[in-house]
């Protein structure tokens, strides 16, 4: 255990593409970790038979499930076998209105969805948009501290899921733009992957470029970030936009795209294979 941690008993639910790493690196900051998923995980910590098993005696519940229905699956295991009193935190990205709903049921809840993809939750260096109580974001730092690098509390209940939003327009908006820009360079002739190094190092640089351009050129399309997930964060984000009675004519025209990808059966892909899309409509 590092010097100076407290440790603290965790009950992990859901441990996927993110959970899994998330929950490794919570175990190796020196906390001890029951986790439970459909089917055993190796994580670093103990494997639980049940919700209800990983969740009994935990001064902290942690979620990181697919989306809505799960998250309302599990909720009902949670409130009915953890203390009271332990801290709630959905590490999902479901829907502002589901956020709001469990911590109407639960007196300690944080919304807590984060960003930097699998690649993020491997390093610990994931950034995290929180919704709750200021005195449980506090009670929640050194949680996040050991998965995530950039971690704010950004309003009450809800709050993290709409800033959520906000990222995944950003995201796959960008993603749609490089599958263009790749797509163009190819067609032209020019070395696209020359192209990319130069975009990366310019104005035109994200993250995506960073850490996915050598991938989608080669066409690999191995997840990371399912496009049926992409898919379910589009209908969140366009609902939220909707809500907030604000147009977002990208956001829509992204929504379109992926539900395209998701149509033509790419759905358990890496968001990246938007490319797909994007290349069939030149094809
Ligand atoms: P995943 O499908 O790999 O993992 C989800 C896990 O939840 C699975 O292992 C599944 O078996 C488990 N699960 C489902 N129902 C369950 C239940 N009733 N009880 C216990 N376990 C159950 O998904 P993921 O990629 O890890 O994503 C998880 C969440 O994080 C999603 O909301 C996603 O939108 C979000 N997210 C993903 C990424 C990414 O790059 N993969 C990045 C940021 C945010």
């Amino acid at each position: 255990m590092d010097q100076g941690v407290c440790s603290v008993k965790i009950g992990f639910i859901g441990l996927g593409i993110m959970g899994r790493p998330m929950a490794g690196h919570l175990v190796k900051a020196g906390h001890d970790v029951t986790g439970y998923d459909l089917a055993p995980v190796d994580f670093g910590g103990a494997f639980a038979a049940s919700v209800a098993e990983a969740v009994r005696d935990a001064e902290v519940v942690i979620t990181m499930l697919p989306a809505d229905p799960q998250v309302l699956a599990v909720f009902p295991e949670i409130s009915a076998h953890a203390p009271a009193d332990a801290l709630y935190i959905d590490f999902s990205t479901i829907t502002p209105q589901t956020s709001q709903q469990v911590a109407s049921q639960w007196k300690r809840a944080l919304d807590a969805p984060v960003s930097g993809g699998e690649k993020g939750a491997v390093d610990g260096v994931l950034s995290i948009m929180v919704g709750g109580a200021a005195e449980d974001f506090e009670a929640a730092t050194p949680i996040f501290e050991a998965v995530g690098r950039t971690f704010k509390l950004v309003g009450g209940p809800g709050a993290g899921q709409y800033v959520k939003a906000a990222n995944q327009l950003v995201v796959g908006g960008t993603y749609a733009l490089v599958a263009e820009a790749i797509v163009m360079m190819e067609a032209a002739g020019v070395d696209a992957k020359a192209g990319l190094d130069v975009l990366a190092g310019g104005l035109a640089a994200s993250r995506i470029l960073e850490i996915k351009r050598d991938s989608m050129l080669a066409r690999d399309f191995t997840p990371g970030f399912r496009i049926d997930l992409h898919h379910k964060d589009m209908g969140i984000i366009l609902d939220a936009a909707r809500g907030a009675e604000v147009a977002i004519p990208m956001g829509a025209l992204t929504a379109q795209l992926i539900a395209s990808a998701r149509a033509q059966g790419y759905g358990s892909l890496d968001h990246s294979a938007l490319l797909k899309v994007i290349e069939g409509l030149s094809r």
